[in-house]
């Protein structure tokens, strides 16, 4: 589709309306049917009339984060859903270039029993070196991106990697969760599929559950849509409305969140109790320079570590009062938990990592909590 005209903030508010009309509702409809009444086949043989295939209230959603991404949307019923069926596109036995560092656990997961069963090979390679990718790209199908990774915040060159893979035929795919497409636009820079959470930002209230994919490339599209609809993850209705009357106020969320976000990593910065903070705004963040040059948001989660290792880890997510000891990213409320007390997580992250989720509270009411917290170790 064309670039919208209208910048971010306003296509999250106009995009996925009904004409407007007299009398025409301002918003989409709710549409809670499984069937529709038949059309005259002759006439329409695309005929789809059943609630696996199509909903209006999905279309709404896909419209306007179709708009805000520069591609045509999918929804489906969770991150994970749209992508398997993202990774649905390597060929049985290809090759998949994957960072090797850590990404969304779920994610490395389901690749790992993908390749347990011979239905892909991973290639694990470092992302910052262009060589090596090239190497592990040859005679690859697709290159897999998550950046800034979750949780360790890593950043790496989208634009370079995608047009490294490009030129080895292999298909780009990054996971735009953790930035949102207020923070950067992959299919801008020659990514072919982009992935979302919707569970996280994109609907932000920690409410539901859902997952997206958007592209450019009919013949991509056509496959993704052709997976949703015979694997089934499909969405309910009511949760895609709930998340484009999320979408609605992403980019006045994120703007707080991520200035409370660089606001906190500053001051986290400070304590003696914490030995590493990760925040893509602060300037000794490895990440920075090229986090300054590609995204228009440093986001809105800090990792941090604690010099009192998992315990003092566990000790300051059970202290806080209003940042709640939870997992899960992404809505107007903080939250915070240590990453690796979920079993599935990479043992490279810090067994004291604690990732911060920021929402969008008073910035010193939120430092209050944590410096109580923190003097209380
Ligand atoms: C949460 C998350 C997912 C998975 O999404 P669900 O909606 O939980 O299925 C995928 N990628 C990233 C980066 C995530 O944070």
């Amino acid at each position: 589709m064309e670039p919208h005209p209208f910048r971010p903030e306003t296509v999250a508010v106009t995009a996925g309306r009904p004409e407007a009309v007299p009398n025409a509702p301002l918003n989409p409809p709710l549409v809670l049917t499984s069937t529709y009444v038949a059309r005259d086949h002759a006439a329409e043989p695309d005929d789809a009339g059943y609630g696996r295939w199509v909903n209006p209230t999905w279309l709404a959603f896909e419209e306007a984060l179709g708009a805000l991404e520069g591609g045509d949307g999918l929804l489906f019923a969770s991150g994970m859903a749209a992508v398997a069926a993202t990774l649905s596109l390597v060929p049985p036995g290809g090759a998949l270039v994957v960072p090797e560092g850590p990404f969304y656990n779920g994610t490395a997961a389901l690749m790992a029993q993908f390749e347990g069963r011979d239905a892909l090979t991973l290639r694990p390679v470092d992302p910052a070196k262009p060589d090596a990718v090239r190497d592990a790209l040859d005679g690859a199908a697709m290159l897999w991106i998550e950046s800034p990774s979750n949780p360790l915040l890593e950043v790496v060159d989208v634009a370079a990697l995608a047009a490294l893979a490009r030129s080895a035929g292999a298909l780009t795919v990054v996971d735009n969760t953790v930035p949102t497409p207020l923070g950067q636009r992959p299919l801008t820079r020659g990514a072919d599929v982009v992935v979302h959470s919707v569970t996280k930002y994109l609907s932000g209230h920690s409410d539901l559950v859902l997952g997206a994919t958007v592209t450019r490339d009919e013949a991509l599209y056509e496959r993704l849509h052709g997976h949703r609809t015979l694997h089934g993850a499909v969405a309910g209705p009511f949760e895609a409305m709930l998340a484009l009357r999320g979408l609605r106020t992403l980019p006045l969320r994120m703007e707080r969140a991520c200035s409370n976000a660089a606001d906190l990593a500053r001051r986290l910065a400070t304590r003696p109790e914490i030995s590493r903070v990760r925040h893509p705004s602060l300037p000794d963040d490895p990440g920075h320079e090229l986090a300054t040059a590609q995204l228009d948001l440093y986001g809105a989660l800090i990792s941090i570590e604690l010099a009192g290792g998992p315990d003092a880890a566990e000790r300051l997510c059970a202290t806080t009062q209003l940042w709640v000891h939870a997992t899960s990213l992404g809505g107007v409320e903080s939250t915070m938990e240590r990453r690796r007390r979920h079993p599935g997580e990479s043992v490279a992250v810090p067994e004291g990592l604690v990732r911060l989720s920021v929402g969008v509270e008073h910035v010193e009411d939120l430092w209050a909590d944590l410096e109580h917290a923190l003097d209380h170790l």
